[in-house]
């Protein structure tokens, strides 16, 4: 079994006929289990769970067009699991809780994209790493992570690491080892799920999701995983799922987690 839960069709209309195209490199890739996780930000429901002015101004859109499209595929025999990719911001737990109960997901993906205001993984906010103390931003993102799994709102975390993303690594591995053990004894004491993505990969740090150090705690306390890719274009769907099936098994995992209305169920990884 693999799965590809972590995928974005915002590129394009909410038809079928697009989401085919990615279920089709779904199918190509041996993918059985192909999910879609708009982004929260994008739809006008989300506006009290999220507002800074770089989501104020991309929140036009409408779940129930997003949800009309998956019912929509469903009900042409299609298998695709309804997701969302959620922002956590510390204090809207209330709002976030509210807002999981009100729509039928298979499952809801935590993530964290802010510090404050400043989208620390978007390109055109790339120079506010300059200057910034590397261990500090660490901290702060590492910190908000484990708040998020403190609610065990979220189905799974999203790019548990993605702090990385354009490079900036603190030089000091002792400092990352030991948050690398308090983050997966937090994933495991609520019951956390990680996903394995190959978004980084893409990304100017070149690195899978998360590091294998951060990977293999997760494995040593038994803390489940979903192999994801975080595709925004269907040539994506699964990308570089040969890397991410041999970061799994380096890590110690033979097992994957398939998500259906928050259940979950465990398969071996097979190719
Ligand atoms: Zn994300
Ligand atoms: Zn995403």
């Amino acid at each position: 079994m693999l799965t590809d839960y972590h995928t974005h069709t915002e590129r394009g209309p909410y038809t079928v006929s697009w989401l085919e195209e990615f279920l089709k490199v779904a199918k190509s890739r041996g993918i059985e289990e192909y999910g879609v996780s708009e982004h929260a930000y994008r739809f006008k429901q989300t506006a009290h769970l999220l507002d800074n002015p770089w989501t104020r101004e991309r929140r036009t859109e409408d779940m129930d067009e997003y949800m009309s499209m998956i019912m929509k595929a469903r009900n042409e025999g299609h298998n695709v699991k309804f997701g969302i990719e959620l922002d956590y911001i510390p204090g809207r737990e209330k709002g976030l809780e509210q807002f999981i109960k009100d729509y039928p997901f298979d499952y809801v993906i935590g993530s964290v994209h802010w510090l404050g205001d400043f989208g620390f993984d978007l390109l055109e906010m790339k120079d506010q790493w300059n200057g910034r103390d590397l261990k500090a931003t660490y901290d702060e993102y590492f910190g908000i992570l484990s708040r998020m799994v403190e609610t065990e709102l979220f189905d799974f975390v999203g790019h548990a690491d993605v702090i990385k993303v354009f490079g900036h690594i603190p030089d000091d591995e002792a400092f990352l080892e030991d948050w690398y053990q308090r983050l997966s004894e937090l994933f495991a004491k609520h019951h956390a799920v990680v996903e394995v993505s190959t978004a980084g990969l893409r990304k100017p740090v070149g690195k899978m999701y998360p590091a294998p150090k951060l990977l293999q705690a997760c494995c040593e306390r038994n803390v489940p995983i979903v192999i994801n890719s975080d595709a925004h274009r269907p040539e994506d769907v699964g990308a570089d799922y040969d890397q991410a099936v041999q970061h799994a098994a380096n890590a110690g995992y033979d097992q994957l987690v398939v998500f259906t209305k928050h259940e979950r169920q465990f398969y071996p990884i097979t190719k």
